[in-house]
């Protein structure tokens, strides 16, 4: 072929549109994938779901990040239409409790990662005066490195609390946003949702069933290939055969599609990160009610997190198989829930943690479990199923099955994956602590070298632009997880030591003071989540 600068005619293309998707799966990953798809091409693309009766759905995940807002928002969803359908509630921060050994003066060691606004246009309050004074880019994070390196204690310690009002305000246990119509002003937070997973696939089934998309409920057991390897149909336990020219593999962590009948390796990122288990079990709230967070207990062999949805809590104990059982690790779960546990069989998950090699080969794209998996620690899967989706449409083949569209898609969700791997790592990474066998296997772990690299960086400010790439998570969560940690940074970014503090002053002052403004203004939680729940 010539090369394209010295083509002097266009290659006329055989391609056809692709016009029949094939989803193996009815979990979160598949449901969403059939209603994001049919959003996206409407009725161009005839779209076909097939899920099993007999082989559940893993049913956990019901923390997200906010993402998921703009997601729902593509789907024509509107809150007070699935919130009350999925016994949704509010999710500001993550609570990080226990994750190293108390610090001076205190009992406990805690820290939040609120959900900051993005650094995307509109530049969010805080970051403006910095952007107008000193070009795009400068954060408040910066400032605040500065400002404790040069050991000013009117700067709060951690930056999860130094650079938002948030934290504060899941302390109150406030909903993120006043109650409509109240005339309280709304601070425009970036919230998430915790949810029930299992009610949120039902809901997004009736949505894109309504919508157009054929569901088949029935075992997929057998998968058939072509000539060239591409598969061509699968069929169903009853006989029935469905054909596509594009397959999406959302049957969770068994790969049916893409591990087991194209072989596809799977990269295994066990030796990172330790936890390969969990147990998750249903309690009521806690005492303080419905707190608009969602909590990280780190505890002997792992950590436990501790969902609020509307009408309970969802909690589990995710931990390392190498140092407990999973009976002794459903009593420790049980122990930590005391009377608030409630009394049904655990559900016992084994985790696959890492990314396939290719999570699109041929004609077959995984989604969701079947393509990567890190563990919740940071409620990242549901956004990745949201990023492979966006990245999906945008890399969508036509039946020429574009190698370089295919590649582009593997190459950004590897990166993508690993992008978060070392940020999950991380968080273990600057543990200090050693009071169990698994803390002290923690902390001898090896690192991935790619992470050693960033925290050379991050510990001297060098700073990645916000935006430049895709991170789930920007500068001001990375400060919030590494001041939290109590990271040792070395060096605020010599440009910031040139620049005036006035302007640095002035948001913490504005922060200050939307703590007091937002305490007043913001209903409790519970109270905007009854309102919503009872379709006022
Ligand atoms: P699954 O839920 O496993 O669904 C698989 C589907 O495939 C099912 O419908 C099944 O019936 C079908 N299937 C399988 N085999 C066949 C077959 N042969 N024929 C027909 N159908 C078949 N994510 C978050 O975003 N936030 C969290 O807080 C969070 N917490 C988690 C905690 C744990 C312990 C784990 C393990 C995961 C967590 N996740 C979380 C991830 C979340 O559970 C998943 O992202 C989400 O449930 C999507 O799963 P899935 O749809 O890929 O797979």
């Amino acid at each position: 072929r010539p090369h394209p600068r010295h083509a002097t005619q266009r290659r006329t293309s055989v391609a056809r549109p692709v016009q029949k998707i094939v989803i193996v799966g009815g979990g979160t990953a598949g449901w969403l994938s059939a209603a994001y798809l049919n959003r996206a091409f409407g009725s161009k693309v005839e779209i076909t779901l097939v899920e099993s009766a007999r082989i559940g759905r893993i049913g956990v995940g019901e923390a997200t990040v906010p993402t998921l807002r703009t997601t729902l928002a593509f789907l024509g969803m509107k809150e007070e239409d699935w919130m009350p359908r999925t016994n949704a509630s509010f999710k500001s921060a993550v609570r990080f409790n226990d994750w190293r050994t108390p610090r001076p003066g205190t009992d406990r060691h805690t820290f939040y990662h609120p959900f900051f606004t993005v650094p995307e246009p509109p530049v969010p309050s805080y970051e403006r005066p910095f952007h107008k004074r000193f070009g795009r880019g400068v954060s408040l994070a910066h400032f605040w490195t500065k400002l404790r390196l040069a050991g000013d204690s009117r700067v709060r310690e951690t930056f999860g609390d130094a650079g938002m009002a948030l934290q504060h305000l899941c302390e109150l246990n406030k909903a993120p946003k006043p109650l409509p119509g109240s005339g309280a002003p709304d601070p425009g937070f970036r919230y998430a949702y915790h949810f029930d997973a299992a009610l949120m696939a039902e809901y997004l089934r009736d949505l894109a069933t309504g919508r157009g998309v054929r569901h088949v409920v029935a075992d997929v057991t057998q998968v058939t290939r072509d000539g060239r390897g591409h598969i061509d149909k699968v069929i169903t336990e009853t006989g029935a055969e469905l054909t596509g020219d594009l397959f999406l593999d959302c049957s969770g962590f068994r790969g049916l599609l893409i591990n087991q009948t194209l072989e596809e390796p799977f990269v295994s990122a066990q030796d990172w990160l330790l936890c390969d288990s969990a147990i998750a079990l249903p309690a009521d709230h806690h005492p303080d009610g419905i707190r608009p967070y969602t909590s990280a207990n780190a505890r002997p062999n792992g950590w436990i997190w501790e969902i609020p949805l509307y009408h309970r809590e969802g909690t589990g104990y995710v931990y390392s198989s190498r140092t407990t059982t999973p009976d002794q690790a459903e009593q420790d779960l049980r122990d930590f829930l005391g009377p608030r546990a409630h009394d049904v069989p655990g559900n016992h998950i084994r985790m696959r943690v890492g990314h396939n090699r290719r999570s699109w080969v041929d004609n077959c794209v995984a989604i969701g479990l079947s393509s990567c998996f890190v563990e919740p620690l940071e409620s990242t899967t549901i956004a990745l199923i949201e990023y492979q989706l966006a990245l999906l449409v945008l890399h969508f083949p036509d039946s020429e099955l574009d190698e370089r569209r295919q590649a582009r898609y593997n190459e950004l969700m590897v990166s993508a994956f690993e992008d978060l791997r070392d940020f999950i790592v991380m968080h273990y990474a600057l543990t200090d602590r050693t009071d169990t066998e698994f803390w002290r296997a923690v902390r001898e772990n090896p690192i991935p070298d790619s992470l050693a690299e960033k925290l050379t960086e991050y510990a001297e400010s060098v700073i990645i632009p916000d935006g430049s790439q895709l991170r789930l998570f920007e500068t001001r969560s990375l400060w919030a997880i590494l001041s939290g940690m109590d990271f040792a940074f070395t060096k605020a970014p010599p440009s910031v030591e040139l620049m005036s503090d006035e302007a640095a002053w002035q948001a913490f002052e504005q922060i200050d003071k939307e703590r007091e403004i937002y305490a007043a203004a913001l209903p409790d939680n519970r109270t905007y989540l009854e309102a919503v729940h009872a379709g006022r």
